[in-house]
């Protein structure tokens, strides 16, 4: 299962988000940082709880079904009347949440949380991070394995002089991911991807960035 990765923000960038901001009202989401115990009904009443605490009036609180579906939009209206009293809805979503709703609703939008990887459930609530969205995907020459994200020092020419049978150097208990890629590419007898040499990475994401992008049509 693929999801959105996220920890809650360090209490003081919080108090200074909401700094001024007295009625607040909570909005959890029930996919993602359900899964990940950072957004789910639980944190949701524990943020209503530390808030309170802080002084702060909680005029609602709601966990949307999927903060960053377009369907929260009436979720939403459901609950105008406490969103209404609010000075600023407090999101424990995702930032892709984050951003659905903040175009959905005139009101200062604060995100609870940081939104770190896209990652894969690996086992009970332990998720391997995949993807960084660089923007610039390399895994076409890499075995299907990203680089960028599996290596702890993101080499997209590796490996380094640190791996030692098989492992990192920077973490001993890893996979080296340019042995596994190298590993990989031997099984599929495509060994000579070894050689392409990736270009220094624009960290913009490679070509300056759409900003917009239509899917062609089927
Ligand atoms: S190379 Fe970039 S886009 Fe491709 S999987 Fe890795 S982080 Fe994601
Ligand atoms: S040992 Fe392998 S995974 Fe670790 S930093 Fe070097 S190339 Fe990357």
């Amino acid at each position: 299962m693929i999801r959105s990765i996220t920890q809650q923000k360090p209490e003081e960038e919080l108090d200074r988000l909401l700094d001024g901001l007295g009625r607040v009202f909570i909005v959890g989401c029930g996919t993602c940082t359900t899964l990940t115990n950072t957004g789910g009904a639980p944190q949701v009443d524990a943020m209503k709880e530390a808030q309170t605490k802080k002084g702060k009036l909680i005029t609602g609180t709601v966990v949307l079904p999927v903060a960053c579906d377009n369907i929260s939009k009436e979720a939403l209206a459901e609950c105008g009347q406490q969103i209404g009293l609010a000075d600023a809805l407090l999101v424990m979503s995702c930032a892709f949440g984050v951003q659905t709703i903040a175009r959905q609703i005139k009101k200062v939008v604060v995100p609870a949380l940081d939104t770190l990887f896209i990652g894969k459930e690996t086992d009970v609530g332990l998720f391997d991070e995949i993807c960084s969205q660089c923007g610039a995907c390399i895994i076409g020459e890499t075995g299907g394995i990203c680089p960028v994200t599996s290596c702890h020092k993101g080499l997209v020419n590796g490996p380094c002089g640190g791996t030692n049978d098989g492992m990192c150097e920077i973490d001993r208990k890893k996979d080296c991911a340019w042995t596994m890629i190298y590993n990989r590419l031997r099984d599929l007898d495509r060994l000579d991807a070894m050689k392409t040499l990736q270009k220094p990475r624009n960290h913009h994401g490679g070509e300056p960035r759409p900003g917009k992008l239509r899917l062609a049509s089927s």
